[in-house]
C-alpha cells in the first residue's frame, strides 16, 4: 500500500484549474492512497477564489459521488479550507484545514496573499507604511483560526511572506516578525493539532521553501509541534509536489 496522500487539493469549484475527477485519476496514476479535497469555503466578501454558495454544495454531492465510485482503489476524503472570515460552516466535512487569507483593518478585509504589490498598500494604507504591523496582524488572527474555525490542520502559517523570497519585503529573522509568529505558534502547538507544511508557493515558484519557512518550522518543531506534508494543489500535474521529496 502506498503512503503518498495529499489533503490540500483545489479544483474547479473554487481556483483550481482541473475537474475532481481528473484529480482522481491524477491521484490514481501517482500512487497515492488517499486523496483530500479541501474547497475554499464561501466568503461573501470576496467570491473571486472561493466556492459559491451554490458550488459548495455541488462539490460536497460531487466528491460524495466519486467516493463511492472510486471505493476500494483510493481513499477519497471531502474536506474544507476553511477561511477564518467565511460566512459559512466548516461542519459536515470530513476534516478542515483553518487558514486566514485575509486580515481586519478599519473594518474592512485586507487579502494577505494576492500580490507584493498590494501586501505594501495594504501596509501604506492601514499599517503607517510598517510590513511589521501589517504580519503582526496577520499573525495574531492565525494564532485564533483553530478556536474560530474548529480546523483538524492549520493551514500555510506564514502565509504573509508568500512573496518574501530573499527578504524583498521584510526581513523575516527580526524580532518585529518572529516575536509575533512565534507566539502564534506556541498558541497553535497547544491545540495540539498539525501544522501543514505546504508546497503550494514552491510549486508556483514563488518560494524556494515550503510554508513555514525554516526558522518557524524550527521553532515549531523544537516546541513539540507535527507537520503534515501537503502540495496545496491548483493544478492536477503538481498533485504530488513536494510529497515525493517529503517521505521518502
Ligand atoms: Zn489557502
Ligand atoms: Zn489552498
Amino acid at each position: 500500500m502506498n503512503a503518498k496522500s495529499n489533503l490540500h487539493t483545489h479544483s474547479v469549484y473554487c481556483d483550481g484549474k482541473d475537474t475532481p475527477r481528473r484529480l482522481v485519476e491524477t491521484a490514481l496514476e501517482k500512487g497515492f492512497g488517499t486523496l483530500g479535497f479541501s474547497g475554499h469555503s464561501h466568503t461573501a466578501f470576496d467570491e473571486s477564489w472561493c466556492m459559491s454558495r451554490e458550488n459548495t454544495l455541488l462539490y460536497r454531492s460531487e466528491i460524495a459521488r466519486l467516493k463511492e465510485e472510486y471505493s476500494g482503489r483510493i481513499r477519497i476524503l471531502c474536506g474544507v479550507e476553511q477561511d477564518y472570515y467565511s460566512d459559512m460552516s466548516p461542519e459536515g466535512y470530513d476534516y478542515v484545514i483553518g487558514s486566514v487569507h485575509y486580515v481586519m483593518a478599519r473594518g474592512l478585509f485586507v487579502p494577505v496573499d494576492e500580490s507584493a504589490e498590494l501586501q505594501l498598500e495594504s501596509a501604506e494604507k492601514y499599517f503607517c507604511g510598517d510590513m511589521y504591523a501589517f504580519a503582526a496582524e496577520y499573525f495574531r488572527t492565525v494564532a485564533d483560526v483553530v478556536n474560530r474555525t474548529g480546523a483538524d490542520i492549520i493551514g500555510h502559517f506564514d502565509l504573509i511572506a508568500k512573496f518574501n523570497e530573499g527578504g524583498r519585503l521584510f526581513d523575516e529573522t527580526d524580532p518585529r516578525y518572529l516575536r509575533p509568529a512565534e507566539a502564534a505558534a506556541l498558541k497553535l502547538i497547544k491545540t495540539g493539532r498539525p501544522f501543514e507544511l505546504n508546497y503550494g508557493a514552491v510549486a508556483r515558484g514563488l518560494r524556494s521553501e515550503p510554508y513555514p519557512s525554516a526558522p518557524l518550522r524550527r521553532f515549531i518543531e523544537d516546541n513539540g509541534g507535527r507537520f503534515i506534508v501537503t502540495s496545496d494543489c491548483h493544478d492536477s500535474t503538481l498533485l504530488d509536489f513536494g510529497i515525493d521529496r517529503e517521505i521518502s
